[in-house]
C-alpha cells in the first residue's frame, strides 16, 4: 500500500513552530506523518531543524527527505523507542534557525525583484545558509557604487514595507503570468496542476516552494558582504541580514 501523502502545513502558514500529526508510516528510523510544518529544503532554503516529541521522548530529527508526495522524518533512533503507525507526535522546530531562513528567502527575492525591475537582470542561482546567502545574476558588471546602490534599494523597501503575499494559481494562469515565465516557470514538471505564487506586493513574484516572512519589514535589512566573478556574463552577490533593525 502506498504511504499517504504528507500534508505540508508550511505552505499554507510559515509561522507555525509546533505542530500536532499522526505517524502514517515508518522505514528505519525514518517517519512520515499525515501532516508536517517541516520544510525539507529546496528552492536554496535549507532544511529544517528541530524534532518530534513522543510518548515523553523528545526525538531530534537528523534529517527531511521528501519523496513524490511523502515527507519522511529521519530521527535519532538512540534518543527513544519510535512511535509506531497510528501514533500521535508533536514536531517542534527550531524557530529561530526557521525563522532566519523566512527573513533570508524574502530577501533574496528582494534583491531578485529590484535587480531585475531596476537593471533587467536575472537570477541564475542562489542559496542560503545559517548566517549569510548567496545570489547569482546574469549580468556583466558588479561595480562597488552598484552594489552599495543595490543594498540602499533592497533597505529602502524594507523601511517602506511591502506585503508578502501565497497564494496558488491554476498553471494555465500562471503560465500567462510575465513575471513568472522569467522565473523558469516553465520548468516545472507537467504534473504539477497548480502553481504556489510568493509575491512580494509591488516588488516580485515567482513560483515558489519555500517560507516567507509577512512583510519586508521583518526581514530587518541586509548588507551586501561580498562580489564574486563568476564568469561574464554571471556575478555572485553574498549577502547577510542586519539584526536588531526590526
Ligand atoms: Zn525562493
Amino acid at each position: 500500500m502506498a504511504t499517504p501523502s504528507t500534508k505540508l502545513l508550511y505552505h499554507d502558514d510559515s509561522y507555525l513552530s509546533t505542530f500536532d500529526a499522526e505517524v502514517v508510516a515508518v522505514e528505519g528510523n525514518a517517519l512520515a506523518l499525515d501532516a508536517t510544518a517541516f520544510f525539507p529544503s529546496g528552492g536554496g532554503q535549507m532544511a529544517d531543524r528541530g524534532a518530534l516529541l513522543t510518548a515523553g521522548h523528545r526525538l531530534p530529527l537528523t534529517g527531511l527527505e521528501k519523496r513524490d508526495d511523502v515527507l519522511w522524518h529521519r530521527v535519532e533512533a538512540e534518543a527513544g523507542p519510535l512511535p509506531a503507525v497510528g501514533d500521535r507526535v508533536s514536531g517542534e522546530l527550531d524557530w529561530d534557525f526557521r525563522y532566519r531562513m523566512m527573513r533570508t528567502h524574502t530577501a533574496l527575492h528582494m534583491l531578485c525583484g529590484i535587480i531585475f525591475r531596476d537593471f533587467g537582470a536575472q537570477v541564475t542561482g542562489g542559496q542560503m545558509y545559517p548566517d549569510r546567502a548567496r545570489m547569482d545574476f546574469a549580468i556583466e558588471t558588479f561595480t562597488p557604487e552598484f552594489v552599495r546602490d543595490i543594498e540602499a534599494r533592497v533597505n529602502e523597501a524594507v523601511a517602506s514595507p511591502h506585503e508578502i503575499k501565497v497564494y496558488t494559481l491554476p498553471r494555465e494562469q500562471a503560465f500567462a503570468i510575465p513575471d513568472l515565465i522569467r522565473t523558469k516557470i516553465n520548468l516545472l514538471p507537467p504534473e504539477i496542476a497548480t502553481v504556489r505564487i510568493v509575491e512580494i506586493v509591488g516588488l516580485d513574484l515567482q513560483a515558489d516552494g519555500g517560507t516567507h516572512v509577512r512583510s519586508t519589514r521583518e526581514v530587518g535589512g541586509i548588507q551586501v558582504l561580498k562580489t564574486e566573478n563568476k564568469g561574464k556574463q554571471n556575478k555572485r552577490m553574498e549577502i547577510a541580514l542586519v539584526d536588531g533593525a526590526q
